[in-house]
């Protein structure tokens, strides 16, 4: 039978550990709450070798007496709560008492500290268990404590430390989640005794932010507020049309505290949907300032979860914040094309069309549709008189073809476009801009008619046209047995992605250095995802290294990539990586990269081809119908045959 003993001390200490010091940055986390809930207006944290040889916080905060440093170091004992009824009432970040007991049990532990009305400060030291100290020293007003040889009595977790910049990632990310909150002190971060990040004190949230993930992202927030029943919902958010690649981008705090909470999050996801492009994720820095009775902070031993009294108030409050905000709020801008998007489609389509061809121009620019020379009204009378022939499919066949028949594609394609978005986008128009799509059968009849009239006498090659886009998004064409609809942005997808994919599987993606490697701003926890995924980056012509807490260095970039929007994409990417995490199938990934790469530089739903784009589309079909990979299993295309037709208009 086994016998039942109480564990000595240490052991439980290490127990503790296990829970709350999963790795260097869990360190800078408990540390730096500390040094917050002690009321420093400063915070310098320095690291070496990731942590591993020293982790280092130092604070102009209250300090500690001997009797507090020697209390400080002992499992359970804290300043921050005496009773029951404290733990209900929670103010600040700390109250378990565990931290630095758990710390000095895994790690070689030194606290100097001076109490600010002293003159002198004290130091003790934790080496395997054994203290030594307090004993006085000289030493600044505050408290500075340094963490040595982490884990270095257990080697197991030693062991699953990372290089340095993944350690330093998920420290720069810890520190951001604090920094969000506590704009109003001020801190450094260095490692190697380089100064990595300098956060100033700030009593405007967006400045913080501005410091740790770049002006661009801070100058394009909302501001939210509202308050009711005792719940203040206030931070600021990104408009939905900025969205990216991953969760991690909402951080949520509570009562200072970064928080990690379903009811929120679902509230947030709601708020965006239907805003927001379904594959990605709303940006958010949202505070939640409540009564801390209305709140229990201690359900996790690292204090991420929180349990509401009443989740539902909550969910309500940021769901009506963020509603609030974009009912007020002219999104319609952002919803739309921006102009320098419209400008990327366009190079996406140029860039498509010479992939196809590989003509290398623009076919775009190359042949523009010739004006037609008819009125609205010559425009309806044929098409009253072309209707019946319209129905004719065999005799259209044999029409002979006007010069450029492709234009007629491109003017059934624009006219088909009646539907009123995206018109600010829109190339200007021709004829009647609000043209029904019956009108442009009509002068599609129409066009039809007059080439015959016209021009019977001339002899052209028939080229029949190879479709027409309807709605900006699909392709419909004629097949031997009937008709086929294609979704414009499905088939362009699994086209580039089985071009890619057969290129990858020969050899690396041919990639493009960069004179200047571009430095991206990146949240460092992304650093680890770089790291473990470098070798596949390769493979695909994507060259990056860290190269700072919360930036990346871009030094290659595929080719067939270029014209894409090369920040946006890396960090969608890494977001992409990062949610993967350390799972080991290489080959899943690389697909899945692929997908995004082809997902990514396709033609999307919305974008007008022109008719030697859809022609180049075409051509290129049977490569994705060979494939028997489907990059996301959607179908391009579906099939109507003539018979189904004749079934359907009851003609058997
Ligand atoms: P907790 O933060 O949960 O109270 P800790 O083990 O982290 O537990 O710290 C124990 C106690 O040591 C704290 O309650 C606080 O009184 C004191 N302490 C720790 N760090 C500091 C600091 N940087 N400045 C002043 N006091 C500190
Ligand atoms: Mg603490």
């Amino acid at each position: 039978m086994p016998t039942i003993r109480v564990l000595p001390p240490g052991l439980v200490n290490r127990i503790a550990a296990g829970e709350c010091v999963e790795r260097p940055s869990s360190v800078v986390k408990e540390l730096v709450e500390n040094s917050l809930d002690a009321g420093a207006a400063r915070v310098r944290i320095e690291l070496l070798d990731g942590g591993r040889e020293l982790i280092q916080v130092a604070d102009d905060g209250v300090g500690m007496s001997p009797d507090d440093l020697r209390l400080s170091i002992e499992p359970h004992a804290t300043s921050k709560i005496r009773d029951d009824e404290d733990l209900y009432n929670i103010r600040s970040l700390g109250f378990r008492g565990e931290a630095l007991a758990s710390i000095g049990s895994v790690a070689r532990l030194e606290i100097v500290s001076r109490p600010r009305d002293s003159d002198i400060g004290h130091r003790i030291r934790v080496d395997a268990g054994v203290v030594d100290g307090p004993a006085p020293c000289a030493a600044p007003p505050g408290t500075c404590v340094a963490v040595r040889d982490l884990f270095y009595c257990v080697p197991a977790r030693r062991k699953f430390l990372r290089t340095n910049p993944t350690e330093m990632g998920h420290v720069g990310e810890q520190l951001a989640r604090i920094a969000l909150a506590a704009t109003n002190a001020a801190f450094t971060l260095s490692h190697q005794k380089r100064v990595s990040q300098r956060l100033e004190a700030t009593s405007d949230p967006r400045t913080r932010i501005a410091d740790l993930f770049g002006q661009e992202l801070a100058a394009v927030l909302l501001p939210i507020s509202r308050e009711s029943g005792g719940v203040r919902v206030r931070g600021l958010v990104a408009p939905p049309a900025e969205g990216r690649g991953s969760g991690k981008w909402e951080y949520v705090f509570v009562n200072g505290r970064y928080v990690r909470d379903k009811f929120v999050s679902h509230a947030i996801k709601e708020a965006y949907r239907s805003l927001i492009d379904p594959s990605r994720y709303p940006v958010v820095f949202l505070h939640i300032d409540i009564d801390p009775a209305a709140v229990d902070v201690n359900v996790h031993p690292s204090k991420i979860e929180v349990r509401w009294r009443d989740s539902n108030f909550v969910h309500g409050q940021v769901l009506a914040a963020l509603r609030e905000k974009f009912l007020q709020t002219n999104l319609d801008r952002r919803l739309r094309a921006p102009a320098a998007e419209d400008e990327h489609r366009e190079q996406v389509r140029a860039a498509m069309v010479d992939f196809f061809t590989g003509r290398g121009r623009n076919l775009a620019e190359s042949q523009a549709p010739p004006t037609p020379a008819w009125t609205r009204s010559d425009q309806a009378r044929a098409g009253r008189a072309g209707a019946p022939a319209r129905f004719e499919s065999q005799e259209a066949e044999s029409f002979p073809t006007p010069p450029a028949m492709s234009d007629h594609a491109w003017d059934v394609a624009r006219s088909a476009r009646s539907a009123p978005r995206d018109d600010d986008s829109l190339p200007p128009e021709r004829g009647n801009s609000s043209a029904t799509s019956d009108d442009a059968v009509a002068s599609d009849d129409a066009r039809w008619r007059a080439a015959r009239i016209n021009e019977s006498s001339i002899e052209f090659p028939v080229a029949k046209p190879r479709a027409i886009q309807l709605h900006r998004a699909y392709l419909v064409v004629e097949s031997e047995d009937g008709l086929l609809v294609i979704d414009q942005h499905a088939l362009h997808e699994r086209i580039l992605y089985e071009q890619i994919a057969r290129r990858v599987a020969q050899r690396p993606l041919e990639s493009q250095r960069m004179l200047l490697p571009e430095a991206i701003p990146v949240p460092s926890d992304r650093h680890e995802a770089l790291e473990l995924h470098a070798e596949t980056l390769l493979r695909l012509g994507i060259e990056l290294t860290v190269s700072g807490p919360n930036s990346v260095t871009l030094h290659a970039f595929p080719s067939f990539l270029e014209r894409l929007d090369r920040v946006q994409f890396v960090s969608d990417l890494l977001d992409k990586l990062a949610e993967r995490g350390a799972r080991p199938e290489r080959d899943s990934l690389l697909h899945e990269l692929l997908d995004m790469m082809a997902c990514k530089a396709a033609v999307k739903a919305g974008d007008p081809l022109t008719p030697d784009e859809i022609d180049a589309l075409l051509s290129q079909r049977e490569l994705a119908e060979r494939s028997s990979n489907c990059p996301h299993g959607r179908p391009t295309t579906l099939r109507f045959s003539l018979s189904d037709l004749e079934r359907q208009f009851k003609r058997r």
